[in-house]
């Protein structure tokens, strides 16, 4: 962050620790310079509204106590209430959940959600946790946070470590410390008990309909073909909840998928893998280590092969100055939260390769979280092909607005994306005014 900056905004310091709030705050100030955005309003959002640390104490298996130190951070709730995930993970801090719940804000605005941006988590390893651990971390987690969430305030949802079982449990001890059921404090949740017919495979999805459309777009400009087929060659990073998904849409959809990579190992046939297959040994073995028909590579190495189209579902900080230059992809569609680092962006874009940045590529995910909301409020819940529909709809029109900015001003399409969001921010903050 640049001097100029924490200038501007007395106690920037305390939230810039992270690359991942960084640049954040740095793509922000791109997209204002472009954009000629006031001051006064890149300054306010420049610094989360509001951020609650707590410590998280447990009893572990074998009786000990353990504490863990959580996060929830608001950045701006203009627009509607806090919306965005919870995250277990050993590198989760304060400046990088306020990186996240930024991403939060431009994504909701971007996509045209009636919700504020915000993100939680807690520091820990959630492999080394027991199922019971897991319950009792979640539990008294939002025993902590309490206060500040709620379907009127602040809305989590699952993200990297956690899922559909998290936010039930988050929804019960929610719902036992006001005494009724409120399945509309979270989002995510099992169908069971409120969720969504496809909210759990709607980012993945989202991944492989932005992909669709930049294929389309690129096509326009006469840069190769639009169609899928099996010479639209992918590799995706990351075989989670978004990656998985992304793998299998896109595979469905007549694509070869080359190669797939998750934390422990990467998997590469360049005849192409069946990929339903892949998912099948992942389920049962908890690893793409060891799967029969494909060679074994090293994760990173899924990064830098020769295919179309790159989707690193991971996690962020992957594409960096150090292997940017290997990165060989034509489209790179960012399904995690800021998998390339701004600078890296810079290179891949002026090489000529498409960025699907991820508050664009991954909004599929936040926008059936607010159908999630928004049946839950009105009881009244939609089929699955009413869900995928309405967000192939948004997305399309999210896709399309920021190509529209990426071609008004010639510039990269991260910035061209938080263009679309901040501009809608600006207006709704102008008409709000500044308290008092
Ligand atoms: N964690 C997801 C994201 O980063 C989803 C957030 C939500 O649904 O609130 O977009």
């Amino acid at each position: 962050m640049s001097n100029h900056q924490n200038h501007e905004v007395p106690g920037a310091d305390v939230w810039s620790a992270s690359d991942l709030y960084r640049n954040a705050v740095q793509q922000l100030h791109e997209a204002a310079s472009v954009m000629k955005l006031d001051p006064n309003v890149a300054a306010r959002l420049s610094v989360p509204k509001r951020a609650l640390v707590v410590s998280v104490p447990i009893r572990l298996d074998d009786g000990s106590i353990k504490v863990f130190e959580g996060y929830r951070v608001q950045h701006n709730m203009t627009l509607g209430p806090g919306k965005g995930g919870i995250r277990f993970h050993p590198e989760v801090t304060l400046s990088e959940t306020a990186g996240l719940a930024m991403l939060m804000t431009f994504k909701c605005s971007l996509v045209g959600l009636p919700l504020g941006g915000a993100k939680g988590g807690i520091r820990v390893n959630p492999s080394q946790l027991s199922r019971q651990e897991h319950q009792s971390l979640m539990r008294r987690y939002t025993s902590e946070i309490n206060m500040i969430i709620g379907p009127d305030k602040d809305i989590p949802a699952p993200d990297v470590g956690t899922d559909a079982q998290h936010m039930a449990w988050m929804m019960d001890t929610f719902s036992q410390e006001r005494g009724f059921a409120i399945p509309g404090v979270v989002t995510g949740k099992p169908i069971e008990i409120g969720g969504s017919l496809g909210r759990a495979e709607s980012t993945g999805r989202g991944v492989v309909y932005t992909t669709v459309h930049a294929k389309k777009y690129l096509a326009d400009k006469g840069r190769g073909s639009a169609r899928i087929d099996s010479s639209t060659t992918v590799a995706v990073h990351g075989f989670g909840k978004v990656g998985a998904i992304a793998a299998l849409e896109i595979h469905a959809l007549g694509a070869k998928v080359v190669a797939i990579g998750d934390y422990a190992g990467g998997i590469y046939n360049k005849n192409g893998l069946n990929v339903p297959e892949v998912h099948r040994y992942f389920q049962k073995n908890r690893t793409l280590v060891g799967y029969p028909e494909a060679e074994a590579i090293k994760p990173e190495d899924v990064l830098t092969l020769d295919v179309e189209v790159l989707m690193p579902c991971a996690i962020d900080g992957v594409i960096t100055d150090k292997n940017v230059n290997q990165v060989k992809a034509k489209i790179i569609s960012e399904g995690a939260n800021g998998p390339c680092t701004t600078s890296a962006m810079k290179v891949l874009e002026e090489r000529g390769a498409f960025i699907i940045p991820d508050v664009l590529c991954n909004a599929g995910g936040v926008i059936v979280s607010y159908f999630e909301w928004v049946q839950g409020l009105q009881n009244f819940f939609w089929s699955e092909k009413e869900v995928n529909g309405k967000l192939a709809e948004v997305m399309e029109n999210a896709f399309k607005k920021v190509v529209q900015i990426r071609d008004q001003h010639d510039c990269g399409m991260k910035t061209a994306a938080l263009i679309a969001g901040v501009d809608r921010l600006d207006k709704a903050m102008r008409l709000r005014g500044l308290f008092p």
